[in-house]
């Protein structure tokens, strides 16, 4: 088995990065941390979020909560 290697092209250099330390699976494909999507726009890398996905007693809670900030509607009587 090989070992994942980072998939970003270097245009200057005409060859692919191919670094193979810290290389981690991103929509865009295998990247080393110089390579990220958010590396390559200029932008710092997202902090890590407070976990994915979401359970969905967390998610529900959300959105229980956004109806009271709003004002909507909850669940009717009767319901649950
Ligand atoms: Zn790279």
């Amino acid at each position: 088995m090989t070992a994942p290697r980072c998939g970003a092209w270097l245009g200057a250099k005409r060859r692919y990065c191919r670094a193979t330390e810290t290389v981690r699976p991103y929509r865009t494909g295998l990247r080393c941390p110089a390579h990220t999507p958010a590396a390559e726009h200029g932008r710092p890398e997202p902090p890590p979020g407070p976990g994915w996905p979401v359970p969905p007693l967390a998610a529900a809670e959300l959105v229980d909560g956004c109806a009271v900030v709003s004002g909507g509607q909850r669940s009717p009587p009767g319901v649950r």
